[in-house]
C-alpha cells in the first residue's frame, strides 16, 4: 500500500528536520511500502525539495509531488500564463510547454498583460504592483489558478502568511473565484490516485487539508501533532485514524 507524506510539520519545521521521520521512511520502504511526498509548498523547485530531503537521508527523487505540478495540470500547453508566485510554479508551467510571461518593469502598476492563465502561490515578491498587473489580467478574462489556499504556513518563529492570503487578494481585487490546485482539491487527488492507487495512508499535520485530501482520495488519514496541530487538541473534521505525536511514533506503532 501507498504511504503519501506531508512534508512541512511531517518531515520537517521550516529548515529544521523531525526527528525520527527520516527514520520511519526506511522502515516503511523496508516494509515495502511505497512512500511519496505531497505538498501543497509551490514556490521551490523539485530538486531542491528533493535536495532538502537527502540532507536529512531521505532519497526522495522522482517522489515529490507539489501544487505547482498539479496547477500545471490545469493549464493546456502552448497557454501563455503570468506567474504571481515562485519559481516552483514556473518550471512546472515550463515543463508542461506553458509560456510563462513576466510583467516588464514598466507595466507594472496596472497595465494588462495578455495572458490565458494567472497562477497565484506563495512569493515574498507579492507587493502592490504585481497584485494590480494579476488582478487586471484577471479581469481581462484570465482564468485564475492558485496552488493552494493555505492561510498560514508555520516556521520556527510562528505562522506566516501562506499562498492562500495572495490567493484571496489576486481574487478580490481580479472578480473570479480560483480554481485551486493543491490539497485537498481534485488535481492533487488525481496526482497521488495515479502514483499509489485507490488505498493507502496520508500523514500530515493539518485536518482541513491533509485530513480533507486522505478522504478525497479513500485513503486512512494520520494525523501528527508535530505540525500545527497542538498535542491535545481535539480533531474531529475528519477524525484522524491514526493519531501520534509525529511520524516515528506513528509508524513504529504500526510497523514494528
Ligand atoms: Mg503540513
Amino acid at each position: 500500500m501507498g504511504w503519501a507524506l506531508d512534508l512541512d510539520g511531517v518531515m520537517w519545521r521550516g529548515d529544521r528536520p523531525i526527528a525520527g521521520s527520516a527514520e520511519a521512511v526506511a522502515t516503511l520502504r523496508a516494509a515495502g511500502e511505497t512512500v511519496v511526498f505531497v505538498t501543497n509548498n509551490s514556490s521551490s523547485p523539485v530538486v531542491r525539495v528533493e535536495q532538502k530531503l537527502a540532507d536529512m537521508g531521505v532519497d526522495a527523487v522522482g517522489a515529490v509531488l507539489t501544487s505547482a505540478q498539479a496547477a500545471a495540470r490545469l493549464v493546456s500547453p502552448g497557454a501563455r500564463a503570468l506567474v504571481c508566485g515562485g519559481e516552483g510554479i514556473v518550471e512546472a508551467l515550463r515543463g508542461r510547454g506553458v509560456e510563462v510571461v513576466e510583467p516588464s518593469p514598466d507595466r507594472r502598476g496596472g497595465g494588462a498583460v495578455d495572458v490565458d492563465v494567472v497562477v497565484v502561490g506563495f512569493t515574498r515578491a507579492f507587493d502592490f504592483d504585481l497584485l494590480a498587473v494579476a488582478s487586471s489580467a484577471v479581469r481581462a478574462g484570465a482564468q485564475l489558478i492558485g496552488t493552494n489556499e493555505d492561510a498560514t504556513y508555520p516556521t520556527p518563529d510562528g505562522e506566516l502568511p501562506g499562498g492562500g492570503a495572495l490567493l484571496a487578494a489576486v481574487a478580490t481585487a481580479g472578480g473570479a473565484t480560483p480554481l485551486v490546485a493543491g490539497k485537498p482539491h481534485p488535481p492533487m487527488v488525481e496526482m497521488v490516485g495515479e502514483m499509489l492507487g485507490g488505498a493507502g495512508t496520508m500523514v500530515g499535520d493539518r485536518p482541513s487539508t491533509d485530513g480533507v485530501f486522505a478522504r478525497a482520495l479513500g485513503f486512512r488519514f494520520g494525523l501528527v501533532r508535530s505540525g500545527v496541530t497542538p498535542q491535545g487538541a481535539s480533531v474531529s473534521d475528519p477524525v484522524p485514524d491514526f493519531d501520534a505525536l509525529d511520524l516515528g511514533s506513528m509508524v513504529g506503532s504500526l510497523v514494528p
